[in-house]
C-alpha cells in the first residue's frame, strides 16, 4: 500500500460549488502539436467540476482507496508544523499544483524516506528541488500541455489590457466614475507592435499563432529555432541572444520554465536594455524575474505596465511590492488552473498513477527526472542545477 500525499489550494472561500457557470466543457481533439489528451482507464469526476481544490481531491479518492492506497489531501503546506511537513516523511508519491506549490526542498527530500515519485498536476516542476531528486533517483512527472493554451489565453488577455490600459479603466466604472482622458492617458493599439516572447515552446508558440492576426511583428528568442515553414507562416524574426531581442519589442512575454539558467534573468541590467515604456508579462515563475527590479522600473516609467501571475513565493506575501506597484496587472497564480485546464490535468495525474502502480512506462512527454537524470520533457526544456535555491525558505515561510 502506498501513501499518497496530495496538495492542493484551498477551497472557494463561500464553501465547494453546488453548481457552475456553465454546463459544460467544450471537447477538444487534441493537442496542437499531435500530442494526445491525457487517456487514463477511466475518471472519477464530472468534467467542469472544481477538482484543484482540497475538496476536489483531483477526482483521485476512490481510484486510489479502491487499489488499497492511502491518499492524504490538504492545503496546509509552509512551515515546519504543517500538515505537508509530518505527512511526507512516509509518503511514496507527493502531488502538487504549481499554483499552490509543495516545495519539495533538498531538506525536506531527505526527510521523505520512502518518496519514490513527484507528480506536478501542471507544467512545470521548479518546486520540487530536481538536483535533489536526481540524486535520490526520485521520478519527476508533469502532465505536458495540460495548460499551456490556457496560459497563451491568457498573455493574450494580459498583453491587451496592459497595453488598452484595460484595468485602470474599469475600476472608473466600478467606482462610479467618468473620466475618459484618465483612461484615455495610457491607452494603445497593439497594431503595428513589435512583440516578443522569450521561449517558442508549447506556450511561447501559442501565444505568438494568437497575437499574430493583430498584425503586429512578432520576435522570439529559444535555445532551438522552429521549423523554418512555422518561421514564414508567422513572419518571425529568431534572436539567438535575448539581448539582441529586447531592443526591437514594445511588449515581452517570458514563456521559458524556471531553471538555472533563467532564475533572475530580468535584473536591472536586462530591463534596462528593452524599450522605454515596453511591458512585461511573465506567466512563466515569479524568480525569472527580479522582484524589486521590477517594481524599480514600473516606478522609473522604464516599463509601461508588468502583468502575470506568478511570484515568489506563492502564496505571496500581503507586503509582496509587486501589490503595490503602479502601472501592473497582476493575478494570483490562475492561468493554468480554469475549469477546463484541470479536467485535463487530473486526467493526467489519473494516467500517471495507473501507469505507476501497475508498474507501465509512463510517457516520455510527462517525465522530467528519471533514473538519476534529466529524461523526456525535463531534458528538452531544463538545466541541472537547483533553481529551488531559496525555497527553503518559501518552505519555512507561513502567510
Ligand atoms: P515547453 O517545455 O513547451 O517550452 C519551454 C521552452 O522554453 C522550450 O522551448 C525551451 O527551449 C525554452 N527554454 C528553456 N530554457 C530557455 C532559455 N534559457 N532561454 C530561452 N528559452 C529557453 O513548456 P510550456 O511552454 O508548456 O511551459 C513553459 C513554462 O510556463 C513552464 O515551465 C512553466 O514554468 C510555465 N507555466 C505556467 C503556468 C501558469 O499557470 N502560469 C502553467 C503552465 C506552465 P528548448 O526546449 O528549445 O531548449
Amino acid at each position: 500500500m502506498a501513501k499518497v500525499l496530495c496538495v492542493l489550494y484551498a477551497d472557494p472561500v463561500d464553501g465547494y460549488p453546488a453548481d457552475y457557470a456553465r454546463d459544460d466543457l467544450p471537447e477538444i481533439g487534441g493537442y496542437p502539436d499531435g500530442q494526445t489528451l491525457p487517456s487514463p482507464k477511466a475518471t472519477d469526476f464530472q468534467p467542469g467540476a472544481l477538482l484543484g481544490s482540497v475538496s476536489g481531491e483531483l477526482g483521485l479518492r476512490r481510484f486510489l482507496e479502491g487499489l488499497g492506497h492511502e491518499l492524504v489531501v490538504t492545503s496546509d503546506k509552509d512551515g515546519p508544523d504543517s500538515r505537508f511537513e509530518r505527512e511526507v516523511e512516509d509518503a511514496e508519491i507527493v502531488i502538487s499544483q504549481p499554483f499552490w506549490p509543495a516545495y519539495l526542498t533538498a531538506e525536506r527530500i531527505a526527510k521523505a524516506r520512502n518518496l519514490k515519485m513527484a507528480v506536478t498536476a501542471g507544467i512545470g516542476s521548479d518546486h520540487v528541488d530536481l538536483q535533489a531528486a536526481i540524486d535520490r533517483g526520485i521520478t519527476v512527472t508533469e502532465v505536458t500541455y495540460c495548460n499551456s493554451i490556457s496560459v497563451a489565453e491568457h498573455v493574450v488577455m494580459m498583453i491587451l489590457s496592459l497595453v488598452r490600459n484595460y484595468l485602470p479603466s474599469h475600476d472608473w466604472v466600478r467606482k462610479g466614475g467618468w473620466n475618459i482622458a484618465d483612461c484615455a492617458a495610457r491607452s494603445y493599439d497593439v497594431e503595428g507592435m513589435h512583440v516578443g516572447t522569450v521561449a517558442a515552446g508549447r506556450i511561447g508558440l501559442a501565444v505568438l499563432r494568437r497575437m499574430k492576426p493583430f498584425d503586429v511583428n512578432l520576435h522570439y528568442h529559444d535555445r532551438h529555432r522552429l521549423p523554418s515553414e512555422v518561421e514564414s507562416e508567422l513572419g518571425l524574426v529568431w534572436h539567438d541572444r535575448i539581448e539582441d531581442m529586447l531592443p526591437h519589442c514594445d511588449v515581452v512575454t517570458i514563456n521559458c520554465p524556471l531553471h538555472p539558467e533563467t532564475e533572475n534573468l530580468f535584473d536591472d541590467a536586462m530591463i534596462g536594455r528593452m524599450k522605454r515604456g515596453a511591458y512585461l508579462v511573465n506567466t512563466a515563475r515569479g524568480k525569472i524575474c527580479d522582484r524589486d527590479a521590477v517594481a524599480r522600473a514600473l516606478e522609473s516609467g522604464q516599463l509601461a505596465g508588468y502583468a502575470g501571475d506568478v511570484w515568489f513565493p506563492q502564496p505571496a506575501p500581503k507586503d509582496h511590492p509587486w501589490r503595490t506597484m503602479p502601472n501592473h496587472g497582476m493575478t494570483p497564480h490562475i492561468s493554468g488552473t480554469t475549469l477546463s485546464a484541470q479536467a485535463r490535468y487530473a486526467a493526467g495525474v489519473r494516467e500517471i498513477l495507473e501507469c505507476w502502480f501497475e508498474g507501465r512506462p509512463i510517457r516520455e512527454e510527462y517525465l522530467i527526472v528519471e533514473g538519476g537524470r534529466l529524461a523526456g520533457a525535463g531534458a528538452h526544456s531544463y538545466s541541472e542545477g537547483n533553481a529551488t535555491g531559496g525555497s527553503d525558505e518559501a518552505a519555512r515561510f507561513k502567510g
